[in-house]
C-alpha cells in the first residue's frame, strides 16, 4: 500500500511550498489508496512556537487536506505507527544511533566547538570544503571509555561511506553523489536530541513510507539518508523532489511570511478551492492536450501523476491565484444561480455561448426582478464583510450588486467603491458627458438626454426591459448609433468613465432618482 507523509516543522504557519507538499502527498496517496501521514518534525527545539501544530492542523484541514494518520486537535492521534510526533521519539532514535555505532557507520565526536571552529577556519584558508576531520573516528575505545566516564559532552556523528551514491528520484531521475564530498552528518546533537536527517529516516523506515514527496532544498540530504538506510540494512522508500518555487524574477521564493504563509490568503479572503487549484499547478500539469486549468481536489486525485511534475522552478505568480480565485468564485456562484433561475421561472432560457457570461431570458420581468433579487442575497453573502456599513441597510442593495456582480466575483474587497456612485453622484465634469469618438458633443448630448427625459418620465413600469426598449426607440428615431444615446445617458447616471450598463443603472436607481440625475446633467449642459 502507498504511503505517503507530510513532514512539517512546525514554525508556527504553513508555507505555500509546504502546502504544495502536504497537497502533492495527499494526491498521490488518494490516487493509489493509500495513505496520507502527518508527522511533526520538532525535533529543534530551539525553533519550538507555541501553539503551530494546532494551527498546522487547523489550515490543513480547512483546506481539506485530511490525514489518515498523525496528530489530531484534541492532542490524541489516529493510526498504529505512532507516536506522529518526534519530539516523543527520543528514545527511539538513540536506540537506533547506538545501532549505528555498534555497527561501525557512526561514532561519537567530542570535539569542542573551539576546535571545530579552529578547523573550519583553516580548512577555509587552504580552500578546503568544511568538513569533519573525523578525529574522533580514530578516538581507541578505551579513550571513548575515558570520555564518557568524566561526562565529556559528545555528538554522534554519521560515518559517510567514501562511496558514490546512486538512486532514481522519480522526478529528476538519476542522480548520484560522492560521498567522500560529504560531511559526517551529525545525527544526535549533544542534548541528546536527533537532527532531521536520522529521525527522518528511522521514522520513514518505520512508518512504512513508500514515496517521500519534499521540496527539492532536500536533494542534497538525499545521499546522507540513503547511507543510513544501507547502514541499517533496511530498502530505502521512492524519493521524487519537487521543483523549487520562485518569484517571478526566479529568485527563490521571498521569505517574507505575510507572502508565503497559506493563513494570510486564508485571511485576504481567497477560496479554498483556489488555493488548491493554484497549488497544483505550481509545479506540475494534467499533461499535454489537456486544456482543463479548473480541478476539484477530487477530479486532481484522479488525475495527479508523478510523471507530470516539472523538473524547472515554478514560478509563484499572484495573478495566478487571482485568476483562480476569480474562476471558482464564477464556479461556485453558477452552480448556485442556475438552479435558482429554473426554480423561479421553469422556462428560463439559459444562454451559455459566452462561458465567463451567462445571459437568462425569461419568460416575465416580474420572474427576472425575483432572479435579481434572490441573486442579489448570494452577492451580498459574498462580500458582506467588506461591504461599508452604511450601505448595507439600504433595500435596494441587491440590486446594486448584481449590477457590479463580475467585479464582485474579482474582488470582493473593492465592492464599497464599486457602488458609492449609487449613493452619491461623483461631481463629474460636463465633458463626461461627451464622447469624442462616438460623436457626441455637447450639443448632441444635450438632445439625447432630453429625449430620453422625455420618454422615460411618461414610463410606468420601471424594468429593464421596459427602459430599454424607451432608449432604443430613441435610438431609431434619432437614426444614430446606441453610443450616442445611451454614452451621455450612462455618463449622466453614474458620473463615472467607467460603470455598470445604462438599463441596469437606470433600473437600480429608480424612476424619481435617474430622472434627478438627468435633469442635473441637463443643468450643466
Ligand atoms: N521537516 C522537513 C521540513 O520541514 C521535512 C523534509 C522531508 O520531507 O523530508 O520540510
Amino acid at each position: 500500500m502507498v504511503r505517503t507523509r507530510f513532514a512539517p516543522s512546525p514554525t508556527g504557519y504553513l508555507h505555500v511550498g509546504g502546502l504544495r507538499t502536504a497537497l502533492y502527498c495527499y494526491l498521490f496517496a488518494k490516487k493509489n489508496k493509500g495513505n496520507f501521514l502527518l508527522r511533526i518534525e520538532d525535533t529543534d527545539q530551539e525553533r519550538f512556537v507555541e501553539g503551530a501544530v494546532e494551527n498546522l492542523i487547523k489550515t490543513l484541514s480547512w483546506i481539506r487536506l485530511d490525514h489518515d494518520e498523525g496528530p489530531l486537535l484534541d492532542g490524541s492521534e489516529k493510526g498504529e505507527f505512532g507516536p506522529y510526533t518526534q519530539s516523543k521519539r527520543t528514545e527511539i532514535y538513540k536506540k537506533h544511533a547506538d545501532e549505528l555505532i555498534e555497527k561501525g557507520h557512526a561514532y561519537r565526536c567530542f570535539c569542542t566547538k573551539e576546535r571545530l571552529e579552529e578547523m573550519h577556519n583553516a580548512q577555509e584558508k587552504n580552500k578546503l570544503p568544511p568538513m569533519y576531520d573525523r578525529t574522533c573516528a580514530k578516538l581507541p575505545q578505551s579513550k571513548i571509555e575515558e570520555k564518557l566516564a568524566s561526562n565529556t559532552p559528545f555528538v554522534i556523528r554519521q560515518k559517510m561511506p567514501y562511496e558514490l551514491i546512486k538512486f532514481k528520484d522519480l522526478v529528476r531521475g538519476n542522480v548520484q553523489f560522492d560521498g567522500k564530498i560529504i560531511d559526517d552528518q551529525v545525527l544526535i546533537k549533544s542534548d541528546g536530541f536527533p537532527t532531521y536527517h536520522l529521525a527522518n529516516v528511522v521514522d520513514d523506515h518505520s512508518m512504512q513510507i513508500t514515496h517521500v514527496i519534499r521540496g527539492e532544498e532536500w536533494l542534497p540530504s538525499t545521499p546522507k539518508h540513503i547511507a543510513l538506510y544501507k547502514a541499517f540494512g533496511w530498502e530505502h522508500p521512492e524519493f521524487a523532489h519537487l521543483p523549487l518555487l520562485l518569484n517571478s524574477d526566479k529568485s527563490k521564493l521571498s521569505k517574507r511570511q505575510g507572502d508565503v504563509s497559506v493563513e494570510s490568503y486564508i485571511e485576504k479572503g481567497y477560496l479554498k478551492e483556489a488555493i488548491i487549484n493554484f497549488a497544483a499547478f505550481l509545479g506540475w500539469n494534467p499533461g499535454s492536450g489537456e486544456e482543463k486549468e479548473i480541478f476539484t481536489l477530487e477530479e486532481l486525485e484522479e488525475v495527479f501523476s508523478i510523471e507530470h511534475i516539472h523538473k524547472a522552478g515554478a514560478i509563484f505568480n499572484i495573478e495566478k491565484l487571482d485568476w483562480f480565485n476569480w474562476r471558482w468564485q464564477k464556479e461556485i456562484f453558477n452552480k448556485k444561480i442556475f438552479p435558482l433561475a429554473k426554480e423561479i421561472d421553469e422556462k428560463v432560457e439559459i444562454d451559455l455561448s459566452r462561458k465567463d457570461q451567462p445571459k437568462f431570458a425569461f419568460t416575465s420581468s416580474d420572474k427576472e426582478e425575483k432572479f435579481i433579487e434572490e441573486k442579489g442575497k448570494i452577492l451580498l453573502e459574498i462580500c458582506k464583510k467588506y461591504l461599508d456599513k452604511k450601505y448595507l441597510s439600504d433595500k435596494n442593495i441587491s440590486k446594486m450588486l448584481v449590477t457590479v456582480e463580475e467585479k464582485i466575483l474579482r474582488d470582493a474587497k473593492e465592492v464599497s467603491s464599486q457602488i458609492d456612485f449609487y449613493f452619491t453622484l461623483p461631481n463629474y465634469s460636463k465633458e463626461l458627458l461627451t464622447n469624442e469618438k462616438m460623436g457626441v458633443d455637447f450639443s448632441w448630448a444635450k438632445k439625447s438626454i432630453e429625449e430620453a427625459q422625455k420618454n422615460l418620465e411618461k414610463l410606468d413600469n420601471w424594468n429593464i426591459p421596459e427602459i430599454k426598449d424607451v432608449l432604443t426607440k430613441i435610438v431609431e428615431r434619432l437614426e444614430c448609433k446606441n453610443g450616442q444615446v445611451f454614452w451621455p445617458l450612462r455618463a449622466a447616471l453614474s458620473g463615472l468613465d467607467f460603470s455598470p450598463g445604462v438599463f441596469e443603472i437606470m433600473y437600480t436607481l429608480g424612476k424619481e432618482k435617474s430622472l434627478q440625475r438627468i435633469k442635473k446633467a441637463l443643468e450643466k449642459l
